[in-house]
């Protein structure tokens, strides 16, 4: 702020010495408006994410009423749509939609554009969008079209609840031959196979 003030007498001083209708005026109003406390104050607010919003937070919010009047019976990212130039979607997301706390682009990924969406591994409301019912495998980021930073979030987030239990999931059916594994099976292996093969499994 102090260079700010600075920079603004030196200004005016010219622009005094100069006359009313030189160009010196310009170069003071953009010196000004370059600055970063107007730079703060000419942000919009709807697009200010400075605020933590903690996952406890969010819970309650896809439980409220307010979330439901919003979304109704959709997922979070069925009524999005993505903004591209020409035919075909780009094969790629944004990196991010967030730099420095603050929505950069007109249209958000669904996420970034609700502040209250927050991806942890405890909001299972939450995550339960992102999961394909029938499969239980989550859904590719062509259909999510979140930005890179949030998809990443999200299959952090998902990968977690997994390891914690919160969300359950199938694992393939295998089946082994332990004699393979285990040499000194064979010995025994007409006369108690069955129980052998039962001893090994157990462990
Ligand atoms: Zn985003």
């Amino acid at each position: 702020m102090q260079t700010v003030m600075n920079q603004m007498r030196i200004f005016s001083n010219i622009a005094l010495r100069c006359g009313p209708n030189h160009t010196f005026t310009h170069h003071l109003r953009r010196t000004l408006c370059s600055s970063q406390d107007t730079k703060q104050d000419m942000r919009d607010p709807f697009r200010d994410r400075s605020r933590v919003i903690t996952p406890e937070q969010s819970i309650q919010y896809l439980k409220s009423t307010a979330f439901k009047e919003t979304y109704a019976h959709h997922k979070v990212w069925q009524l999005f749509r993505r903004n591209f130039k020409g035919q075909y979607s780009p094969y790629k997301s944004r990196s991010t939609c967030i730099i420095d706390d603050y929505v950069y682009t007109s249209n958000p990924c669904p996420i970034c554009r609700d502040q209250y969406l927050v991806l942890h591994y405890t909001n299972m409301d939450l995550l339960n969008h992102f999961i394909n019912p029938h499969s239980g495998y989550v859904y590719e980021n062509t259909i999510l079209c979140l930005c890179a930073k949030q998809y990443e979030q999200l299959l952090v987030a998902i990968t977690l609840a997994k390891d914690c239990g919160l969300l359950t999931f199938e694992v393939p059916l295998r089946t082994y031959d332990y004699h393979e594994y285990y040499k000194h099976l064979d010995h025994n292996h007409h006369n108690h196979h069955n129980h052998n093969h039962h001893h090994i499994a157990s462990h």
